[in-house]
This record gives structure tokens, sequence and C-alpha cells, in this order.
């Protein structure tokens, strides 16, 4: 069965240039390598108002529980300038001992290797034990309106369910076998903008400096620290992106200041617990701080950026111990479980089954010369091998 090596897999799904939006011939590529394994696949189309529409792709092996996902997307980022690429970014070419091209670990890499580890499971112990599906997006590198939380609606609304669920995204910072993602902090951003009263900079008396308010209201954000971090989680952290006053003359004190921030949060918050935080700790500054000492608090106005992404952490043990030991029995590395890193589609299909994150090494992802050692394929096909046959075995044991 041809779909058991990695390294063709992978070469196949490169040649399919699905830089977001474009489907590129991906989804119909492992469609392909999918349906003679005995995969029902189904391909469905996420429309939003504004938006360009985005196949995805959902596929069931088997019809009886345990269910077993593999989630992960076929979109890739731009290659950027070609010619700067030692290699065409949509070729596959192989030179020495790796294979080039966008997408190689981030993240058709994961997916060729887990259909590998399919079809290596199906010609050495039969049809699993249960059901493995694959949950496969095209829209995980743009908005990601139109990717893995519509397609998992979709198909919970037909009445899919699932036990657990493997994203391969790439998480080794240097080696395979480093790191296991076993949670992502939260994110949320926002715009905070102080008012004033613009006027001559000679005649400070007739104006208010929204400036000396903001000053003040940035500061309380960046400290003191949120918390101290928890067993799992690095502390939270705010970072302020963009002071914003947009003032070309040297003899004008401006009418209004902003500035804008995100903060990652751990488990000690929700988004709304952090927000509520938030504005606590800037109506106390702004109360303290008048523009001028003899004048009114700092008046200020906040708005938060859309969707926050919710924080996680996976405490499935049968899950995590799967992962980890077929990580440790192939490489002979116990992997770091970890919580760093940005937010991944983890975040969305936490709400309906424990989910856990490995793939390859992340070092080339979104650069120019993207790309995977070949031994990296053949030893992560063997991870996810182990890790299927131990899941199951796990999972009927429970
Ligand atoms: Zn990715």
């Amino acid at each position: 069965m041809s779909s058991a090596d990695p390294i063709a897999n992978l070469q196949t799904l490169i040649r399919c240039p699905s830089v977001t939006p474009a489907e590129g011939g991906a989804l119909a590529a492992l469609e392909a390598m999918l349906l003679p394994l005995g995969f029902k696949v189904e391909r469905m189309v996420a429309t939003e108002p504004g938006m360009p529409d985005i196949e995805n792709l959902y596929a069931r092996l088997g019809s009886d529980g345990p269910h077993l996902m593999f989630a992960g997307h076929t979109d890739v980022v731009p290659p950027g300038d070609e010619t700067s690429w030692s290699r065409p970014p949509f070729a596959g070419e192989i030179v020495g001992n790796e294979l080039f091209g966008r997408g190689a670990v981030d993240m058709k890499g994961g997916i060729a290797c887990f259909v590998a580890a399919v079809a290596r499971h199906i010609e050495q112990h039969g049809a699993p034990k249960g059901s493995i599906s694959f949950l496969i997006t095209g829209d995980e590198e743009g908005p990601a309106v139109n990717g893995t939380e519509k397609l998992l609606r979709w198909a919970a609304e037909r009445g899919e369910t699932w036990d657990a669920c493997l994203v391969g995204e790439p998480t080794n910072p240097d080696v395979l076998g480093d790191m296991i993602k076993i949670g992502r902090r939260g994110s949320v951003s926002g715009k905070v903008t102080v008012f004033g009263v613009q006027g001559h900079a000679a005649y400070p008396h007739l104006a208010d400096n929204p400036v000396r308010g903001l000053l003040p209201l940035a500061s309380v954000l960046m400290d003191p620290p949120f918390d101290g971090g928890t067993p799992e989680f690095p502390a939270s952290n705010l970072e302020v992106t963009s002071v914003d006053v947009g003032n070309p003359a040297t003899n004008v004190i401006p009418a209004k200041a902003s500035f804008a921030f995100n903060i990652r949060f751990n488990d000690t918050w929700t988004a709304d617990t952090v927000k509520a935080e938030i504005v606590r700790r800037l109506d106390a500054a702004a109360a303290g701080s008048p523009l001028r000492p003899d004048r009114e608090p700092a008046r200020y106005e906040i708005t938060w950026a859309e969707r926050p992404s919710h924080v996680f952490l996976t405490r499935n043990n049968a899950l995590i111990a799967s992962l980890s030991g077929a990580v440790e029995s192939v490489t002979g590395k116990l992997p770091k479980l970890s919580t760093t890193g940005g937010t991944s589609d983890a975040r969305f299909i936490k709400d309906y089954c424990p989910v856990v994150e490995f793939g390859l090494v992340g070092q080339t992802m979104h650069m120019i010369d993207e790309r995977v050692a070949l031994a990296d394929l053949e030893t992560l096909t063997q991870i996810y091998g182990t890790f299927i046959s131990r899941w199951f075995d796990n999972a009927l044991l429970s």
C-alpha cells in the first residue's frame, strides 16, 4: 500500500499549492490516500459572509468506539520570495537527507506520517478496534473562521463523538521527542484610548495632555505580574504592542492617545476574569493619576478584540501516557509536557474531547526553505503507529 510511505505522502501533499484559502488539490490528494484504506470521506465547505469559502475534510474508518481523532490542516502560509528558496516551494524535492517545501513541517508532514501510520497499522493488525477519523481543515493559517471550529460543529451535529484527539502540529523545538503540548494559554487583546484636550504646548494650562494619563495606565498593566505561574503553565504575561498618538506637530498637545496590548494567560484566569482584572487596574490607575495634578482623573475607553482564545489544560492521563510512552519507546527520550507557544486549533477541539499535540520539529516552519529530515518522517510515523496501538489498548481496557 503506497500510503504507508510518509515521504511519498508528503511529496504528494507539498505539490498541491494550498496557500490559505486555496484548497490547491491537497484535500483531494488526502482523500485519494484515505479511500483505499477504507475511510468514508466527506468534504465540507464552510462559508461566511465577506470571506472566501473554505474546503475541509472529515474522514472516518470504522463505526464503533472507542474513537480516536487526528486533527490538522492542509493549508500553508505563502512561500514568500520564491527565488530565495534553494528548491521550489511546491516541488517536494529531496536534497540529501531532507525534503524541501512549504508545509513540510507545518503541517503536511504530520498528516503524511499519520496516514502512513494508519496504513501500516491496517497492514499489520487489520482494522482498528474502534474508529479512527481525520478532521482536516483548509483554514488554520488564515482567519480560522471557516475551519476547525465549524467542521467540529458540523460533524457533531451529524452525531459524531470522539474519545480523544491528537493534533499533528510541529511541537518539538529542536529534536523529535522533545515536547508534547498538553494545553495552551489563553489570549486576549485590547486597545485603550485616553482622552484629553488639545492645545498649544506652550499653554498647557489651557489643555489636557492625554499622554500623561496613558503612561500610568500602560505601566499598571505591565507591573505587578498577574500571577506567578502554575505547575503546568508559565506566568501570565501582558505586552503593550503599540503606542499611538499620531501627532506630527511639536507645539501641539494632542486630543487623545492610545495603546494596544495582548495578554497570554494561564488557567489561573478565564478570558472574562482576566478582562475584569485589566479594567480594575485601569480604573485604579486613572483615578490616581489626573492628566495634570489639579485636574480630573484621566478619561479612558477600552475596546476588546473579538473572539478571545480560551485557556485549556488536558488532564486525561491515559491519552497523555499513550503518547508520551510511544515517543519514549521509539526515540528513547521522555518528552516534556508543555503548555508554551501560541494558540492552536486544539482550543476548539478541547470542547469535544481531550486533546494533545505532537508533530515534527518546528525550526523551519513559515520560513524560506521549510524542510524536514527524511529520518524524522520515518520516526514520527513509528511514534504515531505505536501511539495508535497503545491508545486503543488503553481505551479498550478502561
Ligand atoms: Zn500549523
